[in-house]
């Protein structure tokens, strides 16, 4: 029998097929799933109403930590972790309007700063303490839970990513072009992997996992498989 309190981690970096195995793992183990990269998500969605308030303009670019501070202090998020990770912003359910390019970008652009990782990260440490847990994004197993029993890094070709990102915002109605969303998707990688907090590696004992030319369910039985073996 499968032990029922894992903490299982998985990162890697867009288009890898985190979020699409982390919750059918989540669902195949009856445990919770934890989408990190929606509470980035969340505070920069808030940021950007922040700065709409204050009459300024679109420019990801970071305050003062003094700003940083206030905006934290002020900063009214509820997350439920389900079938899906739900989002709040002063009581309103925003977990459809962070899934768009303009608030991707300001995301990697604010999880750079030290103030806001350590606000999201303690939230992530108290959501998945108990177990019966996946968490998904770029340092669930190397900073969050480096101690995780099960640490998965998902990656794939880079054109193949592009492509699953293109598929899966066209369906939300994206009209960008293919072009333009690997553009977005590589700056966004290297500012992931580039940054000096927290970036996106391969954790310590994390089972690489190349995902180009998987199916879905050859990668969820692949992670499934190495969760068996393990007991
Ligand atoms: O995974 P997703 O694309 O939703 O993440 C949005 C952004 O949030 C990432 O590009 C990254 O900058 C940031 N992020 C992070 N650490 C995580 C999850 C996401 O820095 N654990």
């Amino acid at each position: 029998m499968l032990k029922k309190d894992l903490i299982i981690t998985i990162d890697g970096p867009s288009g890898a097929g985190k979020s699409t195995i982390a919750k059918l793992l989540a669902r195949a183990l009856n445990y919770r799933y934890i989408d990190t990269g929606a509470m980035y998500r969340a505070i920069a969605y808030a940021y950007m109403k922040d700065q709409r308030a204050r009459g300024k303009g679109q420019t990801p670019y970071i305050e003062g930590e003094q700003y940083i501070k206030g905006f934290l202090k002020r900063l009214c998020l509820k997350f439920e972790f389900e079938e899906e990770t739900k989002v709040y912003l002063d009581g309103e359910d925003i977990s459809q309007k962070i899934r768009n390019q303009k608030v991707s970008m300001v995301a990697s652009h604010l999880s750079k700063n030290r103030k806001i990782r350590e606000y999201l990260i303690a939230m992530q440490r108290q959501s998945g303490k108990d177990g019966g847990v996946v968490l998904e994004g770029r340092d669930t197993g190397s900073v969050v839970f480096p101690d995780a029993p099960m640490k998965f890094y998902l990656d794939a070709d880079v054109d193949e990513r592009a492509h699953r990102r293109y598929r899966e915002l066209s369906l939300q109605g994206t009209k960008d072009s293919l072009t333009k969303i690997k553009v977005e998707m590589v700056t966004r990688d290297t500012q992931d992997s580039t940054r000096a907090l927290s970036p996106l590696v391969i954790p310590a004992g994390a089972r690489y996992i190349d995902t180009t030319n998987m199916d879905i369910e050859e990668v969820l039985n692949t992670l499934l498989s190495f969760i068996i073996k393990r007991k």
